[in-house]
């Protein structure tokens, strides 16, 4: 359960053998931030976060 918290988004570790989904506040957005476990640099607000779902299965957006 992941939650919804206005402001905050989730980010996931692009590294394969972490692949840690973190909480990044909206001041984050369009920074990088270390990845917690294995540090590894995370672009925020690149377009691919998925935050409650890593199905390829994005939202229609208008
Ligand atoms: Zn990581």
């Amino acid at each position: 359960m992941a939650p919804n918290l206005p402001g905050v988004f989730a980010v996931q570790c692009p590294n394969p053998r972490c692949r840690k989904f973190m909480l990044v506040e909206e001041h984050d957005r369009d920074k990088v931030v270390p990845c917690l476990l294995c540090k590894t640099p995370i672009r925020v607000g690149s377009g691919s976060a998925s935050p409650l779902s890593s199905k390829a299965t994005p939202p229609p957006r208008r």
